[in-house]
Protein backbone atom coordinates (compact mmCIF):
# COMPACT_ATOMS: atom_id res chain seq x y z
CA UNK A 1 0.00 0.00 0.00
CA UNK A 2 1.06 3.24 -0.77
CA UNK A 3 1.67 6.16 1.84
CA UNK A 4 -0.78 8.08 0.26
CA UNK A 5 -3.39 5.53 0.71
CA UNK A 6 -2.94 5.80 4.11
CA UNK A 7 -3.53 9.11 4.92
CA UNK A 8 -7.04 10.60 6.47
CA UNK A 9 -6.16 13.73 6.23
CA UNK A 10 -7.25 17.02 3.67
CA UNK A 11 -3.90 18.52 4.06
CA UNK A 12 -1.48 18.37 1.32
CA UNK A 13 1.15 15.42 1.48
CA UNK A 14 4.06 17.97 1.68
CA UNK A 15 2.42 19.32 5.13
CA UNK A 16 1.17 16.29 6.39
CA UNK A 17 2.97 15.49 9.07
CA UNK A 18 2.27 11.66 9.29
CA UNK A 19 3.41 11.57 5.48
CA UNK A 20 6.78 13.51 6.46
CA UNK A 21 7.48 10.72 9.10
CA UNK A 22 6.85 7.77 6.75
CA UNK A 23 9.60 9.20 4.41
CA UNK A 24 12.43 10.13 6.62
CA UNK A 25 12.07 6.37 7.97
CA UNK A 26 11.44 5.22 4.86
CA UNK A 27 14.81 6.68 3.87
CA UNK A 28 16.67 5.29 7.10
CA UNK A 29 15.27 1.95 6.26
CA UNK A 30 16.79 1.93 2.92
CA UNK A 31 19.93 2.62 3.80
CA UNK A 32 19.95 0.26 6.45
CA UNK A 33 18.69 -1.98 4.05
CA UNK A 34 16.24 -3.48 6.33
CA UNK A 35 14.08 -6.24 5.28
CA UNK A 36 10.34 -5.48 3.79
CA UNK A 37 8.90 -7.06 6.94
CA UNK A 38 10.55 -4.90 9.27
CA UNK A 39 9.83 -1.80 7.21
CA UNK A 40 6.02 -3.13 7.40
CA UNK A 41 6.33 -3.62 10.71
CA UNK A 42 8.22 -0.07 12.05
CA UNK A 43 6.27 2.44 9.25
CA UNK A 44 2.90 1.89 10.54
CA UNK A 45 1.40 2.79 14.47
CA UNK A 46 0.42 0.42 16.80
CA UNK A 47 -2.14 1.54 18.63
CA UNK A 48 -4.27 4.50 17.60
CA UNK A 49 -7.14 5.49 19.60
CA UNK A 50 -9.81 8.12 19.68
CA UNK A 51 -11.77 9.60 21.80
CA UNK A 52 -15.04 11.86 22.04
CA UNK A 53 -16.45 13.21 25.16
CA UNK A 54 -18.50 15.76 26.83
CA UNK A 55 -16.76 18.87 28.96
CA UNK A 56 -18.91 20.59 31.60
CA UNK A 57 -18.81 24.26 30.68
CA UNK A 58 -18.99 26.79 33.76
CA UNK A 59 -21.91 28.47 31.91
CA UNK A 60 -24.00 25.28 32.29
CA UNK A 61 -23.54 24.19 29.12
CA UNK A 62 -21.72 21.49 27.78
CA UNK A 63 -18.58 20.46 24.59
CA UNK A 64 -18.05 17.79 22.81
CA UNK A 65 -14.26 17.50 22.49
CA UNK A 66 -11.83 15.34 20.37
CA UNK A 67 -8.55 13.75 21.32
CA UNK A 68 -6.16 10.82 20.45
CA UNK A 69 -3.68 8.95 22.31
CA UNK A 70 -1.24 7.01 19.44
CA UNK A 71 1.37 4.19 20.46
CA UNK A 72 4.42 4.00 17.55
CA UNK A 73 5.97 0.89 18.98
CA UNK A 74 6.42 -0.61 22.32
CA UNK A 75 9.48 -3.20 21.31
CA UNK A 76 11.85 -1.52 23.60
CA UNK A 77 10.10 -0.85 26.57
CA UNK A 78 6.95 1.47 27.66
CA UNK A 79 5.32 3.85 25.14
CA UNK A 80 6.65 7.42 26.27
CA UNK A 81 5.42 10.78 24.96
CA UNK A 82 3.69 14.09 25.79
CA UNK A 83 0.16 15.96 25.41
CA UNK A 84 -0.49 18.43 23.65
CA UNK A 85 -3.58 20.86 23.51
CA UNK A 86 -3.99 23.07 20.20
CA UNK A 87 -6.94 24.12 17.79
CA UNK A 88 -4.69 22.43 14.82
CA UNK A 89 -4.41 18.80 16.38
CA UNK A 90 -4.78 15.79 14.01
CA UNK A 91 -4.60 11.78 14.30
CA UNK A 92 -1.79 12.24 11.57
CA UNK A 93 0.22 14.71 13.55
CA UNK A 94 -0.36 12.47 16.97
CA UNK A 95 0.56 9.24 14.66
CA UNK A 96 4.07 11.69 13.32
CA UNK A 97 4.97 12.44 16.75
CA UNK A 98 4.43 8.78 18.20
CA UNK A 99 6.91 7.81 15.67
CA UNK A 100 9.33 10.39 16.12
CA UNK A 101 9.48 9.39 19.90
CA UNK A 102 10.33 5.89 19.30
CA UNK A 103 13.31 7.08 16.79
CA UNK A 104 14.30 9.66 20.19
CA UNK A 105 14.18 7.35 22.79
CA UNK A 106 16.04 4.86 21.09
CA UNK A 107 18.63 7.76 19.84
CA UNK A 108 19.35 8.75 23.39
CA UNK A 109 19.32 4.96 24.20
CA UNK A 110 16.35 5.05 26.95
CA UNK A 111 13.94 2.23 27.21
CA UNK A 112 11.24 3.33 25.77
CA UNK A 113 8.84 3.22 22.73
CA UNK A 114 7.11 6.29 21.24
CA UNK A 115 3.49 7.52 22.05
CA UNK A 116 2.17 10.48 21.62
CA UNK A 117 -1.61 12.14 22.52
CA UNK A 118 -3.40 15.17 21.54
CA UNK A 119 -6.78 17.60 21.97
CA UNK A 120 -8.13 19.50 19.44
CA UNK A 121 -8.49 22.45 21.73
CA UNK A 122 -7.72 25.95 22.11
CA UNK A 123 -6.86 26.37 25.45
CA UNK A 124 -6.76 30.01 26.04
CA UNK A 125 -10.96 29.70 25.02
CA UNK A 126 -11.14 27.65 28.47
CA UNK A 127 -11.51 28.58 31.98
CA UNK A 128 -8.97 27.32 34.32
CA UNK A 129 -11.78 25.08 36.16
CA UNK A 130 -12.93 24.13 32.51
CA UNK A 131 -9.01 23.26 31.53
CA UNK A 132 -9.22 20.83 34.60
CA UNK A 133 -12.41 19.30 33.91
CA UNK A 134 -11.29 18.89 30.04
CA UNK A 135 -8.01 17.06 31.05
CA UNK A 136 -9.51 14.78 34.14
CA UNK A 137 -11.87 13.58 31.83
CA UNK A 138 -9.40 13.33 29.25
CA UNK A 139 -6.90 10.88 31.14
CA UNK A 140 -10.15 9.29 32.47
CA UNK A 141 -10.97 8.20 28.64
CA UNK A 142 -7.20 7.22 27.78
CA UNK A 143 -6.64 5.13 30.76
CA UNK A 144 -7.22 2.36 29.15
CA UNK A 145 -3.94 2.56 27.83
CA UNK A 146 -1.57 4.70 30.06
CA UNK A 147 0.29 3.19 33.03
CA UNK A 148 3.79 3.31 34.37
CA UNK A 149 4.83 0.37 32.98
CA UNK A 150 2.33 0.91 29.53
CA UNK A 151 2.11 4.21 28.87
CA UNK A 152 3.70 7.56 30.05
CA UNK A 153 2.69 10.85 29.27
CA UNK A 154 4.21 13.79 29.59
CA UNK A 155 4.23 17.92 28.77
CA UNK A 156 3.49 18.68 25.05
CA UNK A 157 2.41 22.22 23.56
CA UNK A 158 0.16 23.97 25.90
CA UNK A 159 0.02 21.27 28.86
CA UNK A 160 2.35 21.91 31.43
CA UNK A 161 3.54 20.54 35.37
CA UNK A 162 -0.34 21.07 36.33
CA UNK A 163 -1.86 19.16 34.22
CA UNK A 164 0.49 16.50 34.34
CA UNK A 165 -0.45 17.18 38.47
CA UNK A 166 -4.59 16.77 37.37
CA UNK A 167 -3.85 13.41 34.95
CA UNK A 168 -1.80 11.48 37.55
CA UNK A 169 -4.86 12.76 40.29
CA UNK A 170 -7.18 11.12 37.97
CA UNK A 171 -5.18 8.01 37.05
CA UNK A 172 -4.26 7.29 41.24
CA UNK A 173 -7.95 8.28 42.07
CA UNK A 174 -8.94 5.57 39.66
CA UNK A 175 -6.85 3.10 40.58
CA UNK A 176 -7.40 3.76 44.33
CA UNK A 177 -3.82 4.59 45.25
CA UNK A 178 -1.06 7.13 44.28
CA UNK A 179 0.99 6.50 41.30
CA UNK A 180 3.07 9.35 40.31
CA UNK A 181 5.25 7.54 37.69
CA UNK A 182 2.04 7.24 35.49
CA UNK A 183 3.15 10.82 34.15
CA UNK A 184 6.42 12.99 33.76
CA UNK A 185 6.83 16.60 33.91
CA UNK A 186 5.03 16.50 37.13
CA UNK A 187 5.36 19.27 40.09
CA UNK A 188 8.24 18.56 42.62
CA UNK A 189 5.50 17.92 45.46
CA UNK A 190 4.04 15.21 43.80
CA UNK A 191 7.06 13.35 42.53
CA UNK A 192 8.57 14.92 39.69
CA UNK A 193 12.13 15.71 39.00
CA UNK A 194 14.40 18.16 39.53
CA UNK A 195 15.67 19.53 36.41
CA UNK A 196 12.60 18.17 33.96
CA UNK A 197 10.75 22.27 33.13
CA UNK A 198 14.42 23.13 31.77
CA UNK A 199 15.37 19.66 30.26
CA UNK A 200 14.39 19.88 26.79
CA UNK A 201 15.96 23.92 26.44
CA UNK A 202 19.45 22.31 27.94
CA UNK A 203 19.84 19.85 25.95
CA UNK A 204 19.52 22.01 23.10
CA UNK A 205 21.58 24.71 24.33
CA UNK A 206 24.05 21.32 24.61
CA UNK A 207 23.92 19.91 21.19
CA UNK A 208 23.90 23.69 19.70
CA UNK A 209 27.36 24.22 21.66
CA UNK A 210 28.64 20.21 20.52
CA UNK A 211 27.66 21.21 17.10
CA UNK A 212 29.36 24.77 17.32
CA UNK A 213 32.78 22.70 18.52
CA UNK A 214 32.68 20.20 15.63
CA UNK A 215 32.11 22.67 12.95
CA UNK A 216 34.54 25.15 14.50
CA UNK A 217 32.36 27.86 15.53
CA UNK A 218 32.52 30.23 18.21
CA UNK A 219 29.33 30.19 20.39
CA UNK A 220 30.31 33.82 21.52
CA UNK A 221 30.22 34.99 17.72
CA UNK A 222 27.27 33.16 16.82
CA UNK A 223 23.77 35.13 16.17
CA UNK A 224 20.29 33.52 16.72
CA UNK A 225 16.90 33.43 16.04
CA UNK A 226 14.46 31.08 18.09
CA UNK A 227 10.88 31.24 17.22
CA UNK A 228 8.77 30.34 19.92
CA UNK A 229 9.24 31.37 23.18
CA UNK A 230 7.67 28.30 25.39
CA UNK A 231 8.94 25.68 27.99
CA UNK A 232 11.72 25.03 25.06
CA UNK A 233 12.00 28.39 23.33
CA UNK A 234 12.17 30.57 26.39
CA UNK A 235 14.53 28.01 28.11
CA UNK A 236 16.63 27.18 25.20
CA UNK A 237 17.22 31.35 25.33
CA UNK A 238 17.80 31.64 28.72
CA UNK A 239 20.41 28.72 28.84
CA UNK A 240 22.00 29.90 25.45
CA UNK A 241 22.19 33.26 26.37
CA UNK A 242 24.82 32.34 29.74
CA UNK A 243 26.48 30.20 27.44
CA UNK A 244 27.45 33.44 25.14
CA UNK A 245 25.10 32.84 22.12
CA UNK A 246 24.41 36.26 20.43
CA UNK A 247 20.42 36.21 20.58
CA UNK A 248 19.20 38.45 18.46
CA UNK A 249 15.20 37.72 17.23
CA UNK A 250 12.71 35.36 19.05
CA UNK A 251 9.24 35.07 18.92
CA UNK A 252 6.00 33.86 19.84
CA UNK A 253 2.23 33.05 18.86
CA UNK A 254 1.73 36.88 18.60
CA UNK A 255 4.95 37.53 16.24
CA UNK A 256 8.64 38.45 17.10
CA UNK A 257 10.97 41.05 17.70
CA UNK A 258 14.68 41.32 16.79
CA UNK A 259 17.19 43.97 17.74
CA UNK A 260 21.06 44.87 16.10
CA UNK A 261 22.23 43.88 19.34
CA UNK A 262 22.32 40.83 21.28
CA UNK A 263 18.94 40.44 23.25
CA UNK A 264 18.95 41.02 26.93
CA UNK A 265 17.40 37.45 27.81
CA UNK A 266 16.86 37.72 31.16
CA UNK A 267 15.33 41.16 30.70
CA UNK A 268 12.87 39.59 28.17
CA UNK A 269 11.50 36.87 30.29
CA UNK A 270 10.62 39.15 32.68
CA UNK A 271 8.82 41.58 29.86
CA UNK A 272 7.58 38.15 28.69
CA UNK A 273 6.29 37.15 32.34
CA UNK A 274 4.50 40.64 32.63
CA UNK A 275 3.19 40.80 29.18
CA UNK A 276 2.15 37.73 28.22
CA UNK A 277 3.82 38.05 24.87
CA UNK A 278 7.46 38.96 23.64
CA UNK A 279 6.44 42.02 21.42
CA UNK A 280 6.98 45.34 22.61
CA UNK A 281 10.08 44.58 24.34
CA UNK A 282 11.92 48.20 24.68
CA UNK A 283 14.61 48.77 21.79
CA UNK A 284 13.60 46.09 19.45
CA UNK A 285 11.59 46.05 16.09
CA UNK A 286 8.72 43.62 15.39
CA UNK A 287 8.64 41.57 13.03
CA UNK A 288 5.95 38.25 11.79
CA UNK A 289 6.98 34.86 12.15
CA UNK A 290 8.19 34.05 8.63
CA UNK A 291 10.41 37.00 8.81
CA UNK A 292 12.17 35.62 11.84
CA UNK A 293 12.93 32.51 10.11
CA UNK A 294 14.41 34.33 7.06
CA UNK A 295 17.17 36.59 9.44
CA UNK A 296 20.48 37.02 8.62
CA UNK A 297 21.91 34.91 11.65
CA UNK A 298 24.13 32.22 11.84
CA UNK A 299 22.10 29.84 14.13
CA UNK A 300 18.17 29.36 13.79
CA UNK A 301 16.28 26.86 16.51
CA UNK A 302 12.60 26.74 15.53
CA UNK A 303 10.85 25.62 18.52
CA UNK A 304 7.35 26.31 18.12
CA UNK A 305 5.72 23.58 15.57
CA UNK A 306 5.80 21.63 12.69
CA UNK A 307 6.46 22.76 8.69
CA UNK A 308 8.01 26.17 9.80
CA UNK A 309 10.93 25.48 7.31
CA UNK A 310 9.03 24.22 3.36
CA UNK A 311 10.26 23.99 0.33
CA UNK A 312 8.42 27.46 -0.14
CA UNK A 313 10.91 29.22 1.95
CA UNK A 314 14.06 26.91 2.11
CA UNK A 315 16.06 28.73 0.06
CA UNK A 316 15.78 31.75 1.91
CA UNK A 317 17.10 30.68 5.28
CA UNK A 318 19.99 32.57 5.88
CA UNK A 319 21.15 30.45 9.15
CA UNK A 320 23.69 27.62 7.92
CA UNK A 321 22.77 26.22 11.13
CA UNK A 322 19.34 24.79 12.37
CA UNK A 323 19.13 23.69 15.95
CA UNK A 324 15.07 21.95 15.54
CA UNK A 325 14.03 22.37 19.13
CA UNK A 326 10.07 21.40 17.70
CA UNK A 327 9.08 18.17 16.09
CA UNK A 328 9.13 18.15 12.94
CA UNK A 329 9.88 22.17 12.16
CA UNK A 330 11.15 21.02 8.73
CA UNK A 331 9.56 18.94 5.72
CA UNK A 332 11.61 16.95 4.18
CA UNK A 333 11.10 18.69 0.64
CA UNK A 334 13.16 21.76 2.85
CA UNK A 335 15.40 19.32 4.39
CA UNK A 336 16.81 18.70 0.75
CA UNK A 337 17.27 21.97 -0.01
CA UNK A 338 19.12 22.87 3.01
CA UNK A 339 21.00 20.09 2.56
CA UNK A 340 21.91 20.92 -1.05
CA UNK A 341 22.96 24.65 0.18
CA UNK A 342 24.94 23.45 2.77
CA UNK A 343 22.94 24.35 5.53
CA UNK A 344 23.60 21.79 8.49
CA UNK A 345 20.81 20.93 11.11
CA UNK A 346 20.89 18.97 14.19
CA UNK A 347 17.34 16.74 13.58
CA UNK A 348 14.36 17.21 16.39
CA UNK A 349 15.15 13.28 17.69
CA UNK A 350 18.62 14.49 19.03
CA UNK A 351 18.19 18.47 19.40
CA UNK A 352 15.17 18.09 21.94
CA UNK A 353 15.51 14.50 22.99
CA UNK A 354 16.79 16.74 26.36
CA UNK A 355 12.90 16.75 28.06
CA UNK A 356 11.90 12.92 27.16
CA UNK A 357 16.00 11.98 29.17
CA UNK A 358 15.18 13.54 32.05
CA UNK A 359 11.29 12.30 31.71
CA UNK A 360 13.01 9.00 32.52
CA UNK A 361 14.96 9.91 35.15
CA UNK A 362 12.14 11.23 36.62
CA UNK A 363 10.20 7.82 35.90
CA UNK A 364 12.94 5.81 37.74
CA UNK A 365 13.24 7.86 40.39
CA UNK A 366 9.50 7.75 40.84
CA UNK A 367 9.66 3.76 40.54
CA UNK A 368 12.91 4.24 43.43
CA UNK A 369 10.97 6.55 45.15
CA UNK A 370 14.60 7.73 45.55
CA UNK A 371 15.27 10.95 44.22
CA UNK A 372 18.20 12.69 42.85
CA UNK A 373 19.81 16.63 43.22
CA UNK A 374 19.35 18.77 40.35
CA UNK A 375 23.65 19.14 39.45
CA UNK A 376 23.04 14.88 39.37
CA UNK A 377 20.23 15.41 36.79
CA UNK A 378 21.70 17.68 35.03
CA UNK A 379 25.16 16.01 34.52
CA UNK A 380 23.22 12.63 33.85
CA UNK A 381 21.63 14.65 30.62
CA UNK A 382 24.47 16.58 29.07
CA UNK A 383 26.12 12.82 28.80
CA UNK A 384 23.33 11.68 27.46
CA UNK A 385 23.07 14.24 24.87
CA UNK A 386 26.82 14.30 23.94
CA UNK A 387 26.82 10.76 23.17
CA UNK A 388 23.87 10.34 21.32
CA UNK A 389 25.22 13.83 19.18
CA UNK A 390 28.73 12.01 18.77
CA UNK A 391 27.19 8.92 17.86
CA UNK A 392 24.50 10.56 15.16
CA UNK A 393 27.62 12.30 13.79
CA UNK A 394 29.72 9.16 13.74
CA UNK A 395 27.18 7.44 11.63
CA UNK A 396 26.92 10.99 8.93
CA UNK A 397 30.57 11.03 8.29
CA UNK A 398 31.03 7.17 7.66
CA UNK A 399 28.28 7.07 5.70
CA UNK A 400 28.50 10.34 4.10
CA UNK A 401 25.14 11.89 5.29
CA UNK A 402 23.64 14.27 6.89
CA UNK A 403 23.06 14.44 10.71
CA UNK A 404 19.32 13.78 10.19
CA UNK A 405 20.52 10.68 8.33
CA UNK A 406 23.22 9.56 10.79
CA UNK A 407 20.78 9.93 14.07
CA UNK A 408 18.01 8.12 12.15
CA UNK A 409 20.30 5.28 10.97
CA UNK A 410 21.45 5.05 15.37
CA UNK A 411 17.90 4.91 16.23
CA UNK A 412 15.84 2.75 13.21
CA UNK A 413 18.79 0.07 13.85
CA UNK A 414 17.92 -0.16 17.77
CA UNK A 415 14.46 -0.68 17.36
CA UNK A 416 14.91 -3.11 13.89
CA UNK A 417 17.49 -4.99 16.20
CA UNK A 418 15.38 -4.91 19.59
CA UNK A 419 12.35 -6.70 17.21
CA UNK A 420 14.08 -8.67 15.17
CA UNK A 421 15.50 -10.77 18.15
CA UNK A 422 11.69 -10.54 20.11
CA UNK A 423 10.42 -11.87 16.95
CA UNK A 424 6.31 -11.75 15.92
CA UNK A 425 3.64 -13.16 18.73
CA UNK A 426 2.78 -15.94 18.22
P1 LIG B 1 4.83 25.59 24.71
O1 LIG B 1 3.37 25.55 24.60
O2 LIG B 1 5.48 25.72 26.03
O3 LIG B 1 5.41 26.80 23.80
C1 LIG B 1 5.13 26.94 22.43
C2 LIG B 1 5.64 28.30 22.01
O4 LIG B 1 5.46 28.45 20.60
C3 LIG B 1 4.90 29.46 22.66
O5 LIG B 1 5.81 30.53 22.88
C4 LIG B 1 3.89 29.85 21.58
O6 LIG B 1 3.46 31.21 21.71
C5 LIG B 1 4.73 29.64 20.36
N1 LIG B 1 3.95 29.46 19.15
C6 LIG B 1 2.78 28.80 18.97
N2 LIG B 1 2.39 28.88 17.69
C7 LIG B 1 3.34 29.59 17.04
C8 LIG B 1 3.52 30.00 15.71
N3 LIG B 1 2.62 29.69 14.77
N4 LIG B 1 4.63 30.71 15.41
C9 LIG B 1 5.53 30.99 16.36
N5 LIG B 1 5.42 30.63 17.63
C10 LIG B 1 4.34 29.95 17.96
O7 LIG B 1 5.36 24.29 23.92
P2 LIG B 1 6.77 23.59 24.07
O8 LIG B 1 6.65 22.53 25.08
O9 LIG B 1 7.83 24.63 24.17
O10 LIG B 1 6.87 22.85 22.66
C11 LIG B 1 7.40 23.48 21.49
C12 LIG B 1 7.86 22.42 20.52
O11 LIG B 1 8.85 21.60 21.15
C13 LIG B 1 6.79 21.44 20.04
O12 LIG B 1 7.10 21.04 18.72
C14 LIG B 1 6.96 20.26 20.98
O13 LIG B 1 6.45 19.05 20.45
C15 LIG B 1 8.46 20.24 21.10
N6 LIG B 1 8.97 19.52 22.28
C16 LIG B 1 8.61 19.86 23.54
C17 LIG B 1 9.16 19.18 24.62
C18 LIG B 1 8.86 19.55 26.04
O14 LIG B 1 9.50 18.98 26.94
N7 LIG B 1 7.96 20.46 26.33
C19 LIG B 1 10.05 18.13 24.40
C20 LIG B 1 10.42 17.82 23.10
C21 LIG B 1 9.87 18.52 22.04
Amino acid sequence: MSSATLLHSAQPLADNPWHNAQRQFDAAAARLELSHSLREVLRQVRREFTVRFPVKLDNGGVRMVEGYRVQHNLTRGPAKGGIRYHPQVSLDEVKALAMWMTWKCALVNIPYGGAKGGVIIDPTTLSHRELERLTRRFASEISLLIGPESDIPAPDVNTNAEIMAWIMDTYSMEVGHSVPAVVTGKPLDIGGSEGRAAATGRGVTVVALEACRTLGRDPEQTTVAIQGFGNVGGVAAELMHHAGFRIRAVSDAFGGITSDTPLHIPSLLEHRRRNRRVSGFPGTREISNAELLELPVDLLVPAALENQITAANAERIQATLVIEGANGPTTPDADAILERRGVRVVPDILANAGGVTVSYFEWVQDIQSFFWEEGEINAKLERVMRRAFAQAHEQALAHGVSWRMGAYLVAVKRVADATAVRGIYP
